[in-house]
């Protein structure tokens, strides 16, 4: 993975919080064994969607998810980082 996609995915995940990136999803150790349960799974008919491997920010190992075009990620990024003000 290329080093801008990712510190994209870095950056979108703490933006999405622990919960959602991390939580209880099955850490892979490396991108390779990210990529092999990927691809296993995207070989099973019955899945809902393809997924991709993704480095995690909390647990720095990679998880697997829904596959993220690098323009959804900045897009993502560009609107969680710059939210609107809020008053306490
Ligand atoms: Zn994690």
């Amino acid at each position: 993975m290329e080093q801008r996609l990712y510190d994209l995915h870095l950056r979108a995940g703490q933006l999405s919080g622990r919960e959602k990136t991390c939580g209880k999803k099955t850490p892979y150790a490396s991108e390779a064994l990210a990529q092999q349960a990927s691809e296993a799974h995207n070989r099973w008919e019955e899945r809902k969607h393809d997924v991709e491997p993704y480095p995690c920010a909390f647990c720095h190992q990679w998880h697997i998810g829904g596959i993220m075009p690098l323009s959804l990620l900045e897009a993502m990024v560009a609107s969680l980082a710059n939210p609107t003000e809020q008053q306490d």
